[in-house]
């Protein structure tokens, strides 16, 4: 029986190349039918259906599927009710490894990409050998060799991938936190939610497990959990007047770091935490993320004009990161919010908008945040069609002192190919100086 690959995005592509190579029956399909696909398979040599439906099916003793693709696609419900097994990419990848390989998996609805990308630089400052994969970093059935080689895999997975997967039984696991977010994707958020705690299962009483103190999710799973439970924020792991605490040793103070905001901070914790779990010393922790520099489009400064800061944060998109970027600031902010509609509630936003001097909605999700916080609260809302006007409209209402912060709480397809290309336009659109560098707030 062959694996069908469904989705021939760069995932499904690694996870065909990955099959052939092991000399596995592999046949591939896609729900869409283009050029580009076509010449996809036509490359890989494998054979495959374009526009495909259910009769995809035929044949095939599993299905490896896409994370774009959504539970209620007509060939996954297809399987379901014949029972085909279905499986994600990291799944897979999981299976090829074998045993003999450490994962620390990084999972949550916000932080991921930081706190894998903050263990990676602790790994590199111990000389730990690892490999980094998953959601997005590179596909993980891509570079098996190389994560092989290293023995230690640093895995972001997201809730698309737990979705399909069993008792994956990793060394660490952490859940950063639960948010509503994707419920596009998933069928509610309690489906959300048991997808997440996947990242627990399969895990033995040698393990670690992750879980902040203030997500209600994993602090409350944590009880049950088979592997060592450290919850971050709680006991002898904590941010104490000012200063980070790992089982008790102090890591470094707040204010020694080139990063802002409790939540950053709070990252740093999960990250020093699972890089000890595997070898990493304080003191290589400590320098790790002393040195650490947030990527771009997270609280990134892009320019500095009349007394004003305007800040990228386009990789805020649900309203749970705008609230934790908002809560970082202590000046006055213009907080432009709106984009794609995932019609996911901003009230998770409204307790801290008595930071904001105004708040300026844009994009196709516009409209409804202004009725809603407009209903909800005194402050200036205004509105606008594009991000462009929002800028400018920004930009009139900011005073010196003040940032005006892109933190939309929504993603960006309704007018850019990702959250990259709006935060880029966001600097042009601004046209400053421009001043390279992550915001460093402070109270005072
Ligand atoms: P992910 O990979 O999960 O999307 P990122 O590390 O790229 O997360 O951060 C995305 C956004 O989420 C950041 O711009 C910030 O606004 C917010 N964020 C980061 N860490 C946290 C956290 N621990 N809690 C809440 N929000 C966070």
């Amino acid at each position: 029986m062959s694996t069908l690959i469904y989705g021939l995005g760069e995932s499904g592509v690694a996870a065909i190349r990955a099959l052939l190579d092991r000399g596995e029956p592999v046949t591939a399909a896609d729900a869409n039918d283009s050029d580009g696909l076509r010449e996809t398979l036509k490359k890989l040599g494998v054979e495959g259906r374009l526009g495909a439906g259910p009769e995809a099916l035929e044949g095939a003793g599993r299905v490896v599927v896409s994370p774009g693709i959504r539970p209620r696609d007509a060939v996954l419900l297809a399987a379901g009710e014949r029972g085909i097994p279905v499986l994600s990419e990291v799944a897979l990848g999981l299976e090829l490894l074998g045993p003999g390989v450490r994962t620390i998996a990084v999972t949550g609805t916000n932080g991921k990409t930081t706190v894998v990308d903050m263990i990676r630089t602790i790994l590199e400052k111990a000389g730990i050998p690892h490999a980094v994969a998953g959601n997005s970093w590179r596909a993980m059935t891509g570079c098996l060799d190389e994560i092989q080689r290293a023995g230690l895999l640093v895995l972001e997975v997201s809730s698309f991938q737990l979705h399909y997967m069993n008792e994956p039984g990793f060394e660490v696991a952490a859940l950063l936190n639960a948010r509503p977010d994707h419920l596009n994707w998933h069928a509610s958020f309690e489906e959300y939610v048991a997808d997440k705690l996947r990242v627990f299962e399969g895990q033995g009483h040698d393990d670690l497990a992750l879980v902040s103190a203030v997500d209600p999710v994993g602090r409350d799973a944590a009880d049950e959990f088979a592997a060592e439970a450290l919850v971050v924020g709680e006991g002898d792991t904590e941010i104490r007047d000012g200063r980070l605490f790992l089982r008790g040793a102090e890591i470094a103070s707040e204010d020694e770091m080139r990063f802002a905001g409790v939540h950053n901070h709070e990252n740093a914790l999960f990250a020093a935490a699972a890089a000890e779990w595997v070898g990493a010393s304080l003191e290589d922790i400590r320098a790790g993320l002393l040195g650490y520099r947030l990527k771009p489009h997270r609280m990134e400064i892009v320019a500095e004009r009349g007394g004003v800061l305007f800040v990228d944060d386009s990789k805020a998109t649900n309203p749970a990161a705008v609230a934790a970027t908002l809560s970082s600031f202590y000046r006055p902010v213009i907080l432009i919010l709106g984009g794609s509609e995932k019609h996911t509630d901003f009230a998770e936003v409204l307790p801290l908008l008595d930071r904001c001097r105004a708040v300026v909605c844009q994009g196709e999700a516009g409209p409804r945040i202004f009725d809603y916080l407009r209903e909800r609260w005194d402050g200036a809302v205004i509105v606008t069609s594009e991000l462009s006007e929002a800028v400018e409209e920004a930009d009139r209402l900011a005073r010196s002192g003040d940032v005006v912060l892109l933190s939309p709480g929504c993603a960006s397809f309704d007018q850019f190919p990702g959250y990259e290309e709006r935060g880029r336009a966001f600097t042009r659109y601004v046209s400053g100086e421009f001043v390279a560098g992550h915001v460093s707030e402070r109270r005072g």
